[in-house]
This record gives structure tokens, sequence and C-alpha cells, in this order.
């Protein structure tokens, strides 16, 4: 594991330290990364290497192929306009295919008929590191199916770049090394920020089933003439929901597993849980002729009862495991409720384990993961292979970061007030003077956020001849894009610069980079705990059991400091970027020595007095 803040070259050093070895021992590296930006950014620093080995005239052959999933590849107007997920979208392709469809996947075919290798298809791309939209975009242009020329393509590169899933998902692995055609143990697997894996590893572990895909199960099961109970089944959980959203004003409530499992099997007459697990599989074996009748109709086979299937198959294999949590999720979007019922996963070693031990070797890479609480949350230790964690020195010049932790300002539950938020403005009012160009606000959470609006934030940013831009968290991906886009363009003259007001873990703080005038101060407003809802406090105890007592410090400040962690950073992506990084938070004194290294050793204490802030920032950006 290689811990070292960006800007240090930790992609090139990763290609270049395993490229060697994966040729000695012909192996392949499989590169997972969160994001596809940071796919493209991987396939940019592969075609250094390779433009460096063709000046140098080595016979030595390096492509590379960045892949998405199919709902970001497939060109498929019918599959597109459904918007669906990921695993209704493999049902969908799969039938379109069937029937003959898809013309994409028939071009592609005769295509590749004609070739003795897929990459002849087009030689001077594929016989190269590609990006995903390179690819797409020569499939457009030759009505191909980029899906599936990708997954072709596979077996012959050297190097493949893509999602945690393509790995972590045990659903999405399997076919992808069957296209690959290779066993785990000849790859050689690297982690990109890997920090984010702990969070994916559960999520793929984790199951949901809500009203709208209980509605559609529904429909199907009546129009393909189930028997009557299987429609009682789903009756019964429509109105389970349906009563739950009605009366419950929370977020999130636990369910007994057990208990509720009698309710459902005694609702349905049945008298053991034998007879419910009987019917379970009755269920997803009609989900396979429901799928059959519907291909041989020609029709689109969306394969919702399977899916309700396994997510009761999976109940019942883990309801006496104190791995898993179960509960109602209660969420309100712009006005709208929305209730599911949810299989939460707690542990990610259960994902990550048998993949690391099966992988040739493993090389996890992250800027402010802590090696600690990551080897034991992931189970490297546990892999049986050996381990060695490297934290690297802080490249960055002394000069060029300023970082404080304020004192006086917390915003602990009852300090959640007018006079704290007015106090902290204050505070924000110094940084924002003294910054040139952008700054950053990111706070704790949305209400922390509203709070600092309702007293007074907009009048200091426009006091400061600033542009105030708000994430929302109803954006879409593109608004987000196109707001970010702006913010960004204010920090150049003749415009005074702006601020981006954001919370903490949102994806302006975590995945967007702002180097240069970009981001020049960032204010981490708050402690960004995450709310002790009952699934958070679940892990507590289950970590506590199984970490030694470690459940607060792994489940809840651990995440809550990479928050705060991962939007200190957003202003130094580059060697020669300067920053000041605010932790507006007394909280952070006790907690500093979780704070990632490279900004830990320039950490300052300001006391809580006028222009103490401006008195330090204001030499620093201005000498
Ligand atoms: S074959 Fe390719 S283009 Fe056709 S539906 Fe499937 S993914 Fe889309």
């Amino acid at each position: 594991m290689l811990v070292s803040p960006n800007g240090t070259g930790k992609t090139i050093i990763a290609l270049s330290g395993l490229l060697p070895l994966a040729y000695e021992k012909d192996l392949k590296i499989i590169y997972t990364c969160r994001t596809h930006s940071q796919n493209t950014r991987i396939i940019k620093e592969l075609n250094k290497i390779f433009q460096f080995l063709k000046k140098n005239n080595t016979k030595i052959k390096l492509n590379g192929l960045s892949i998405r999933g199919r709902n970001e590849m497939c060109l498929n107007k019918t599959l597109l306009s459904l918007k669906l997920n990921p695993r209704e979208s493999m049902s969908v392709c799969n039938d379109l295919r069937k029937n003959n469809n898809c013309i994409h996947f028939l071009n592609l075919l005769k295509k590749k008929d004609r070739v003795e290798t897929p990459v002849l298809l087009a030689p001077d791309l594929f016989n190269k590191p590609v990006d995903a939209e390179d690819l797409i975009k020569f499939c457009k242009d030759e009505k191909l199916c980029p899906y599936f020329l990708s997954k072709f393509l596979l077996k012959e590169m050297k190097i493949i770049i893509c999602n945690y899933q393509w790995i972590f998902s045990p659903y999405i692995q399997e076919s992808f090394l069957k296209f690959i055609d290779q066993e785990l143990h000849k790859f050689i697997l690297v982690i990109d920020e890997c920090h984010n894996l702990i969070d994916t590893a559960t999520d793929v572990n984790s199951e949901k089933i809500s009203p709208y895909s209980l509605r559609l199960c529904l429909k199907d099961l009546e129009m393909y003439r189930s028997p009557i109970l299987m429609q009682s089944f789903i009756k019964i959980l429509m109105n389970l929901l349906k009563n739950k959203k009605e009366y419950f004003k929370g977020e999130e409530q636990e369910v007994k597993p057990d208990i509720f499992l009698e309710v459902i099997y005694k609702k349905l007459g049945f008298r053991d849980l034998i007879e419910f697990k009987n019917f379970i599989k009755d269920l997803y074996d009609f989900s396979f002729s429901i799928h059959e009748e519907k291909i041989a109709n020609g029709d689109i086979s969306r394969d919702f009862v399977g899916s309700l299937a396994e997510f009761w198959l999976k109940w019942l294999k883990t309801y006496l495991l104190d791995s898993y949590f179960y509960c109602y999720n209660l969420k309100e979007k712009k006005g709208k409720r929305s209730i599911s019922l949810e299989i939460v996963a707690l542990d990610p070693r259960e994902i990550t384990i048998p993949i690391l031990k099966n992988v040739y070797t493993c090389l996890n890479l992250s800027g402010t993961a802590n090696p600690y609480v990551y080897n034991y949350l992931i189970g490297l230790n546990e892999s049986g292979k050996s381990y060695k964690g490297i934290i690297a020195d802080s490249p960055f010049k002394k000069e060029n970061i300023k970082a404080f932790i304020i004192e006086g300002v917390n915003t602990k539950n009852d300090n959640r007030n007018p006079a704290m938020f007015k106090k902290m403005n204050e505070k924000i009012d110094e940084v924002l003077y003294c910054t040139p160009a952008n700054s950053g606000i990111f706070c704790a959470s949305y209400k922390i956020l509203k709070g600092l609006v309702s007293n007074g934030l907009e009048l200091i940013v426009k006091k400061n001849n600033k542009k105030l831009f708000f994430e929302e968290s109803g954006l879409s991906a593109s608004e987000n894009a196109s707001m970010v886009e702006d913010f960004k363009s204010m920090s150049q003259p003749p415009n005074n610069g702006a601020v981006l007001l954001g919370v903490c873990g949102g994806r302006n703080s975590e995945g967007e980079d702002y180097p240069g005038d970009f981001m020049n101060s960032v204010v981490i407003a708050g402690f960004p705990y995450h709310l002790p809802t009952p699934r958070v406090e679940a892990k507590i105890e289950y970590y506590n059991k199984v970490f030694n007592k470690q459940g607060w410090n792994f489940a809840y400040l651990y995440p809550a400091i990479q928050r705060a962690n991962q939007a200190s950073g957003r202003p130094i992506r580059r060697l020669t970027d300067k920053g000041s990084l605010i932790f507006m938070d007394s909280r952070f004194i006790n907690k500093y020595q979780w704070i990632s290294e490279w900004v830990k050793k320039e950490l300052e204490l300001v006391p809580d007095k006028k222009n103490a802030i401006s008195q330090r920032l204001y030499p620093f950006w201005n000498s």
C-alpha cells in the first residue's frame, strides 16, 4: 500500500513499477478506479509510457483499454430509452441480441468474423492504450456495439482500466473474467484511490427492494399467470412498505430479520420457514419461465421477479449473521418521500479477502487513506500475502501550504445556533478577504450549510467581491459539471474570484480537482461526522466485536476524518500548487493525528481572536 499526496505521480510510479513484473510473469494488470475521469487519466499516463517505449525503439508491445458499463457504452436506442439499472440492462441487452434486434451487435459480429483478432478492426487505435471515449467514437462511426467490442478486446490487452465493480461485484466479475479468459491469479490488481473501496465492497454486497420494483413484479406475475400466492406475497410486501411510509417519520428503522421473516411466512399461511424457503425457490424458478416466455414473444424482459427472489434468497442466507443489518430506509427528494427495504452488508472483507487471496499481487494507492484502518477493514493482512505499507514523505514546499485549526468554533449538537454560525461567518470573512481568487467552503452537512447561509454568508461573499456558487443535492451530473466550470472560470482576471459552497463527502469535495487558482483556500466548516443512524450504530457494534473494540474509531471517526482529508486536499493537486486549508472546528484539535500526514506537519492552531486568521493568511497570499 502506498499513501502519497496527489500530484506525486502515484499512477506513473505504479505502472512503471508493475509493468516489468507483468511482462516477466506473463500477467495482466487490472487498474481499478472509482470514476471514468480517473480512468481517462490513467490512459493518458499509459500513453506517456507507450510514447517513451516507441521513441526508444523497444520491442515491447504495450496496449491497454479503459472500459465502462453497458449503460455508458450502449448505442441501442431501445435500451437507452428505458433508463434501466445495470442488471436490468443486461437482461434487456440479452433479449435484443437473442432476437437479432440490435443492429450494432450484428454489425460487430459480422466484422469480427472477417478478422483474426478484434484488434485488427482498427489496429492504429487498439495497438496502443485507448480510452473508452475513443472506442465509443470509433463505434459510432462504424455502427458497432462499443460494449461488446471492448469485451472482445479484453483478451488482447496488457492493461485493463475499469471501475471497482468489474472486480469487486461478484456478479459482474464472473462475466468479466470469462471474456478475458483468465483466472484471478493471472492478474496484478491496482486499486487507485483505494479509500473508496471500503464503501464499494459493502455496497456491492447489499440489496434493496422498493414499492416501484414490487409493482413491476406484480404486473409480470399477473400477466404470466403465476400462482396466486406469489401475487399475494407481493401485495403483503407492498402493504407493509406503504404503512411504514405513512406512519414512520424518521429516516431509517431497523428491522429484526428473523421476526420479519416469521411475520411474512405466517401471513402467507406457511407453517414454518422451510415452506417459505421452498416458496422463494419456486418464485426464482418462475422468474426463468417468465423470461423464456418473453423472449419467445420477442418482448423485452426486465427481470424484476428474479431480482426479488434473489433479495429473499440473500435474506434467508444472511439473517442469522451479525455482519448484516436490515432496515426500512426513507428518503426525501424534491418534496417526495420514497421507501425501501434493505439488506445492508457491514463487513467489506467478505468481498475483498477472496479477491486479494486469489490475485497474483495487489497494489493499493491513496492520497488520504489511513493504512492502519484500511488494512483492518479491507483485510490486507488476512489475505495470506505479505503486506507492506508505505507513507511517502510530503513533496510540497513548506511555503506553499498553510493549514489551520481554528479555535472557538464547534458545530456539535447545541452549538448549531445562529450565534455560532455568525461567528463562523466572521472567520470565513477573514479567509475570503485574504484569498486572491477562489475558495471552497465544504460544510459538515447540509444543515450547517443552511445555517451559514441563513446567518449572512451570502452578504460576506458579496462584500469580498466574489460570486457564490451552491452545490445543490438535486443537481444532475452535467448541471453540476457546468456549475463547477463556471466557478473555476471566475478565478481568472478580470474576475475577483468565487466561493463554492458544498458539503464534505459530496461530489465537489471528493471527485473534483481544483489546481492553480481554481481553489486557493478551502474551509472545512464543522467536523463531518455522519448522522448516527441505526445503520452506523450497527456498524459500530459489529466493528467493536470483530476489530477489538475499534467500532467508534473505524465506523464513525475514520469516515468523518476521511471526508475532511479529501475536502482539504482539493486545492493541492500538483507539486507547484499553493493553498490554505482551514479546519474550522475546534474538535479537530483532539483528532489532529488522524489528519493526512502532509497536512499534519504544517498544522497551526489559530486562537479565537479577531483578525487572528488574517494576520497569518494575508502575508501568506500577499507577500
Ligand atoms: S448489444 Fe451493445 S448496442 Fe446492443 S443493446 Fe447490447 S450493449 Fe447495447
